[in-house]
């Protein structure tokens, strides 16, 4: 059923993104790839993935920190691939820090990347999707989307507000054929948290393994990561049809995180 649209997905160099990527694939949706990284290693996943998949993968090297740049990636997904029919807003960067030594220019940057850069993709993105009464919008946002961590003002008020967004746009676009909805991760063992798992060990004295037991089990009743196939199997759900009726919501993967 979703063979042939066209996406997006931000930040899909690595981790989650890559995750939502390969699922959309291969369901044969074509993707424009965006995120840092070694080049070469960029031009082997989008090889890998076209090739695996036989599907159009393109990569943009987008900075979502940058609104020109968004609004180049929507542009260019558009042109190259025909539209733009799925968006995955879900670059993101984190950076621990308690409050009053918070610096100004993390703050500034978490905010440009994981919340600012989805509003100005979707804005870029719903003029199609309108056009074409068919469009599915998925913000990754986070368990910090529904409730705080200390250190992490930054991260949590940019989650909350890309929440908040969510709610917005799945009400301005109810009756256009499109949803909008947010997928709310617990611990995924990506390279965002493997540094933060690092910085922990390093500061407690403890081994890596103990360490991700431990923070685990600070957060989560499962001590488990939810991994990326399975939220890309749930962004490949929300775009199905048996999901058309899905809007607005926040659907958490966290092992219980937010049940508590
Ligand atoms: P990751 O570091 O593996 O991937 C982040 C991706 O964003 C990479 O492709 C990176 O190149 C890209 N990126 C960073 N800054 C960018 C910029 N300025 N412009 C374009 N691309 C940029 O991290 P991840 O864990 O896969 O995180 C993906 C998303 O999932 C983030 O929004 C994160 O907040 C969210 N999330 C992660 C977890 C977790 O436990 N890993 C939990 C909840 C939510």
């Amino acid at each position: 059923m979703l063979r042939g649209k066209n996406s997006v997905i931000t930040g899909s160099t690595s981790g989650i993104g890559l995750g939502i990527a390969r699922a959309l694939a291969a369901q044969g949706v074509n993707v424009m790839l965006n995120g840092f990284g070694d080049k070469g290693e960029i031009e082997a996943i989008r090889a890998g993935i076209a090739q695996e998949f036989a599907v159009t993968a393109r990569y943009s090297p987008a900075d979502m920190s940058r609104p020109p740049d968004i609004a180049g990636l929507i542009a260019a997904a558009a042109k190259e691939l025909g539209s733009v029919d799925i968006l995955v807003n879900n670059a993101g960067i984190q950076h621990v820090a308690s409050i009053e030594d918070f610096p100004a220019e993390k703050w500034d940057a978490i905010i440009a990347i994981n919340l600012s850069a989805a509003f100005h993709a979707i804005r870029a993105a719903v003029p199609g999707m309108k056009a074409r009464k068919w469009g599915r919008i998925i913000n990754t946002a986070s368990a910090h989307g529904l409730v705080a961590s200390a250190q992490k003002a930054g991260y949590v008020a940019a989650k909350h507000g890309l929440v908040g967004l969510t709610k917005v746009v799945a009400v301005e676009t109810a009756n256009d054929g499109i949803t909008c909805n947010a997928i709310c991760p617990g611990w995924v063992l990506t390279p965002l948290v493997e540094q933060q798992i690092a910085v922990r060990a390093h500061a407690g004295g403890r081994s890596i393994e103990a360490e991700k037991v431990a923070l685990l089990s600070e957060k989560q009743p499962m001590h488990a990561f939810s991994t990326p196939e399975g939220i890309g199997a749930l962004a490949v759900f929300l775009c199905g049809d048996a999901a058309a009726t899905i809007t607005g919501a926040s659907l958490s993967i966290d092992g219980g995180w937010t049940a508590q």
